[in-house]
């Protein structure tokens, strides 16, 4: 990594990076009871580093941990400014920006599955460049419909970032990239598209309506999602939050990803048909600059999505 943050914030208190260990009998290694949160600090325009919707994520972290029966032993308000301190520490050496990781898992104590142990909660950040490439940003990534499906509902807490269900994720993504693509696609149980490995999905057809698939489908509930879902109707553009199938996406006139890591991603292929013309479209466009503006404090009215650091 490029950057990353001196020191770790664990369990209330600042430690040096190294020293970020935990024992091999620790709970959530084993059996994957952990909740966790990806969130970046942009640098603004005017040189100052702010945090991007950093109450949503952490308040997405208490939903995760509640739907998980996992008690944090601190308040949001803590939790934001155990993000904000870990980046203030280090403001000047995050040049581009930071992207911060929230985790709190089950520690050691007990084994077994009926273990209750005392919460863990860690703060970390680091330098983490456009998740799928600054190309894939530019020009747009190649994609595969999975041979995996997205959990179903009753199995995956689609409202809960939960550590364990990441395997479903790098099973699918592993399986994508080493048949050539840059990301994959999951279905849900009936076959419709619920989302990419770790992006919400959209499409534009050829009618120009703009779809992605609703929170009732097996879907991380985005924050890169809802705030493109703003961005587009404050903009006059209805979206609408529909069953999507996956022919949908091979004749659609623009694909895109959104997420945190992954922000504005374009799709060009999928499943070997080219999407539109093979590159960024015009809504797709529009979403990129609007969204990169917001992030950097360029959008007024969207001001109040920035916690300056
Ligand atoms: N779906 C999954 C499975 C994810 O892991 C992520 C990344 N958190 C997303 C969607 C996008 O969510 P967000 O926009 O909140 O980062």
């Amino acid at each position: 990594n490029a950057a990353r943050s001196e020191q770790i914030w664990l369990d209330g208190k600042l430690i040096k990076w190294d020293e970020g260990q935990v024992h091999v009998m620790t709970h959530a290694l084993h059996y994957g009871l952990g909740v966790f949160e990806g969130i970046r600090a942009y640098r603004t325009h005017d040189g100052r580093l702010a945090v991007f919707r950093l109450r949503e994520h952490i308040e997405r972290l208490f939903d995760s941990a509640h739907i998980c029966m996992m008690k944090l032993p601190y308040t949001v308000e803590q939790l934001m400014e155990a993000c904000l301190e870990l980046l203030r520490k280090q403001k000047d050496q995050f040049a581009n920006g930071a992207y911060l990781r929230p985790i709190a898992f089950m520690g050691d104590g007990a084994m077994g599955l009926g273990a209750i142990n005392p919460t863990r909660v860690a703060v970390t950040a680091w330098d983490w460049g456009a998740y799928l490439g600054d190309k894939g940003i530019r020009e747009g990534i190649r994609a595969k419909v999975s041979s995996f499906t997205r959990m179903h509902v009753n199995v995956n807490m689609v409202r809960g970032k939960i550590s364990g269900q990441y395997v479903n994720s790098i099973l699918a993504k592993r399986e994508a990239v080493l048949a050539g693509y840059d990301e994959a696609i999951l279905l849900d149980i009936s076959g419709f598209v619920a989302e990419a490995s770790g992006e919400n999905i959209f499409l534009v057809n050829k009618k120009g309506i703009i779809k992605t698939p609703p929170l009732s489908s097996p879907i991380l509930d985005g924050i890169t999602r809802d705030t493109v879902l703003k961005i587009l109707r404050d903009s006059g553009r209805s979206v609408d939050e529909v069953t999507v199938t996956r022919d949908a996406l091979y004749i659609a006139n623009e694909v895109f990803f959104t997420g945190t890591a992954a922000e504005i991603t374009p799709v060009r292929e999928v499943d070997n048909r080219t999407v539109g013309a093979g590159k960024p479209g015009p809504i797709t466009q529009y979403v990129q600059e609007t969204y990169f503006r917001t992030v950097r404090g360029q959008e007024p009215r969207y001001i109040e999505w920035l916690t300056y650091v």
